[in-house]
C-alpha cells in the first residue's frame, strides 16, 4: 500500500508549505462559519471546500515548477510579512527612548534618542537632511 502511494507520487508536487497556510485557513474559515452562524456558515464551508480542493490539486499536480513558483511566492510574502511585524515589534520596545522617523526622501526608519528637543536629522541612507521634534 505505502509503495503504491509512493509510485503514484513520483513527479508530484507533495505537500508544501502554502499547502499548510492554506490548510490553516480552510480550517480558520470552518471555525468562523460555526462561530458567526447561518448564513455565512455556508458561504465559509463552500469557501473551505473550494481551498481544500486547490490543496488536493497542488499536491498531486505534475507541474512541479509551478508548484514550486506559487510556493515561492508565498514564502516571500510570508518573509516580508515576518519582517515588518518584526521591526514594527523593535520600534514598540524602544519606543521610551527613541523616536522614529520616516526619511522625506527614500523613506528609510530612522531613529533618534528622545528628549533631545528640534534638532537636524541626517539620513545615513541617502544623506538628506530635515528638521524633527525628538
Ligand atoms: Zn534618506
Amino acid at each position: 500500500m505505502k509503495d503504491r502511494v509512493m509510485k503514484f507520487m513520483v513527479g508530484r508536487n507533495g505537500n508544501d508549505q502554502l499547502n499548510a497556510f492554506l490548510l490553516i485557513v480552510s480550517v480558520v474559515l470552518l471555525v468562523l462559519g460555526l462561530v458567526l452562524g447561518r448564513p455565512l456558515q455556508t458561504l465559509f464551508r463552500l469557501l473551505a471546500f473550494a481551498l481544500l480542493i486547490l490543496i488536493y490539486f497542488r499536491m498531486f499536480s505534475k507541474n512541479v515548477f509551478r508548484r514550486q513558483e506559487e510556493n515561492g511566492k508565498y514564502l516571500r510574502i510570508r518573509y516580508q510579512v515576518f519582517a515588518k511585524l518584526k521591526a514594527f515589534k523593535e520600534r514598540w520596545v524602544q519606543r521610551k527612548e527613541y523616536k522614529f522617523f520616516r526619511c522625506p526622501a527614500c523613506h528609510a526608519v530612522l531613529r533618534v534618542p528622545r528628549g533631545r528637543g528640534k534638532i537636524k536629522i541626517v539620513c545615513r541612507k541617502c544623506g538628506d537632511t530635515f528638521i524633527g521634534r525628538s
